[in-house]
């Protein structure tokens, strides 16, 4: 196997491109850390704690970005006046959306918290599961907001921690994705709400609320996502901001309004004559689906009076609309570089409002993100980095069921060795495996060992793959600590996360998404990390490494509450007053 000793080498390329800008927070770096022996005064307890997430986040997506945030941004803000983490990273390989948000929620790493990516193979079910799938009756009034719920998530989260420890306590968790809002807050939360697409509704169900909120009805009947429509996307930055970016590229998805154009400005209308799915498709791709999700948190805050007296209370709020506009456009891109400049707008909107509604000073945030992504491949070739697209997966399977079945011969119509095979994994048919056993006298562990290693000795071989590593393999003692394996490892869940794990080449992607996530390299798991409120030092730069669970345990420890159980981080030296 390739794998281990390429870590560091892979950790060199993944940082190529990036090297190609400025590198580096300029503001930020200039700053001293904060000094573990300042005199720290007694830290006033938050009315509010905010977890909130930017899907799709990168530190080399930030940090290149940086220079261009507004002075009167909300990026700025947080930099200025908190504490910003240039080390904040996952620990599993599992850079999705799922585990990104269980993690935030949960302080834990995928391992622990079984959320091992968006969607994964069920033996018993026989088919894929989606992460925030589970079986929940909807309310009368979102009939659409059915069979969504935090079943899969196995450990607790900052909200149940709250909730359990602080009486009259509130928590709240928002998003346009079902799965960031579900699993950031998890069944403890008082109300989770996301987005139905096809709709426009803004939803809950019975997993959280007996009967639909007044505030949360009321939002959905103002439609002020409709209210957008027509809205123009054009360029909020000054010219520099896009300095060195090229709108019109042949790889960019175009726009979803028929225009078939892939630059700005477009207008946002789905190519519909008015609101409806269509436009509820092009906005999520848009900043205006990071924009209603904003007025969606404020609408949260006033209607649960969140923040409103001395008793502590959680929001945690995510952003999915930067990761639609990266996946279409690609993290290099005008438009990604304008959603994220419009996103640093409605932060600063955000906090304004927090500072108005829950009073300036008694309010902490900490913003990260659920994963990374890496540069476009087309784009990072033209850098000079080796890089390249195809249906790497389905060669994998192809290549891995042709070696299962050279070695272990022909299967009955309509049955196959590897049961599925995608999501970085290779999931074996345990029933035909078992057959295999019995049909050769031989123990089934031992089959089951030596077919791992055939479809992994297969797919190493296919073009765009790095490395392919079976679970049993990976369990042996990781004696030179090597961060590949140790991620993967964090990213395994017995019975969810497949029985050979799948390494794509760094700046190697599966599919016809302009760019994506979902790799352990740097570039998914390396997300930006910015703690903000009360015993915060401001203008600080902490290098101590954390994750972006880190949140959960800051604002556990800031309330004197239980740290989530299956939480990993520290609170460094220097922070909250601690020394
Ligand atoms: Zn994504």
């Amino acid at each position: 196997m390739l794998a281990s000793s390429n870590m560091l080498s892979l950790r060199r390329r993944v940082r190529a491109p990036a090297l190609l800008f400025s590198f580096g927070l300029a503001t930020a770096a200039a700053l001293p850390a904060q000094q573990a022996t300042t005199p720290t005064p007694r830290i006033e307890r938050p009315r509010l704690v905010v977890l909130c997430a930017v899907d799709q986040l990168a530190t080399w997506v930030f940090e290149q970005a940086e220079p261009h945030f507004a002075d009167d941004g909300g990026f700025r803000r947080l930099l200025r006046d908190g504490a910003y983490f240039p080390a904040c990273a996952f620990r599993h390989a599992c850079t999705e959306t799922g585990p990104g948000h269980a993690t935030i929620g949960t302080g834990a790493p995928a391992r622990a918290h079984g959320i091992v990516r968006n969607a994964w193979w069920s033996e018993g079910d026989n088919r894929l599961v989606y992460c925030a799938e589970d079986t929940v009756a909807p309310l009368p009034e979102w009939p659409e907001g059915k069979l969504r719920g935090p079943g899969k998530l196995l450990v607790p989260t900052l909200a149940s921690s709250l909730k359990a420890h602080v009486p009259g306590s509130k928590a709240v968790s928002v998003s346009w994705k079902d799965r960031s809002a579900i699993l950031m807050g998890g069944i403890d939360a008082d109300l989770c709400v996301w987005c139905e697409a096809k709709t426009g509704n803004f939803v809950t169900n019975t997993a959280w609320a007996e009967q639909a909120p007044a505030w949360l009805l009321a939002f959905d009947q103002q439609r002020p996502l409709d209210a957008m429509f027509g809205t123009v996307w054009d360029r909020v930055g000054k010219d520099a901001a896009y300095g060195g970016l090229v709108d019109d590229r042949a790889y960019e998805i175009p726009h979803a309004n028929g225009s078939g154009q892939r630059t700005l400005p477009q207008p946002i209308t789905g190519g519909d004559t008015g609101p409806g799915a269509k436009f509820y498709a092009q906005a999520y791709a848009s900043p205006l689906g990071n924009t209603v999700v904003r007025l969606l948190a404020e609408a949260a805050v006033r209607g649960e009076g969140l923040g409103s007296d001395e008793v502590p209370d959680l929001l945690c709020v995510s952003f999915s609309a930067t990761d639609a506009i990266g996946h279409a456009f690609g993290p290099e891109s005008v438009e990604a570089r304008d959603g994220l400049l419009r996103l640093d707008r409605d932060l600063a909107t955000f906090c304004t409002f927090l500072d108005q509604q829950v009073g300036a000073g008694r309010w902490s945030l900490f913003l990260t993100a659920d994963h990374g992504v890496g540069p476009t491949p087309e784009w990072a070739r033209a850098q000079g980095v080796d890089a390249g697209r195809g249906l790497i997966q389905t060669m994998v399977r192809a290549a891995g069921e042709k070696a299962l079945l050279d070695t272990f011969g022909p299967l009955p119509e309509g049955k196959r060795y590897l049961a599925h095979v995608g999501e970085y994994s290779c999931y074996f048919d345990d029933a035909v495996l078992r057959a295999v056993a019995t049909a050769n006298g031989r123990d089934e562990v031992a089959v089951r060992r030596q077919a791992a290693v055939l479809v992994a000795n297969a797919a190493h071989k296919v073009r765009g793959m790095a490395t392919a590593i079976p679970n049993d393999e990976l369990a042996q003692p990781n004696v030179t600590g090597d961060l590949l394996r140790a991620s993967l490892m964090d990213a395994l869940c017995p019975g969810r996360a497949g029985d050979v794990q799948l390494v794509l080449k760094p700046h190697w992607i599966d599919g016809s998404n302009a760019a994506t996530h979902g790799s352990p390299h740097a570039y998914d798991r390396e997300v930006v990390g910015l703690a903000f409120g009360p015993g915060v030092p401001a203008g600080a730069r902490f290098a101590a490494p954390i994750t972006p669970g880190f949140g959960a345990v800051l604002f556990a420890r800031l309330l004197g509450i239980p740290v989530p159980p299956a939480a990993v981080d520290e609170v460094p030296p220097g922070l909250l007053g601690t020394r």
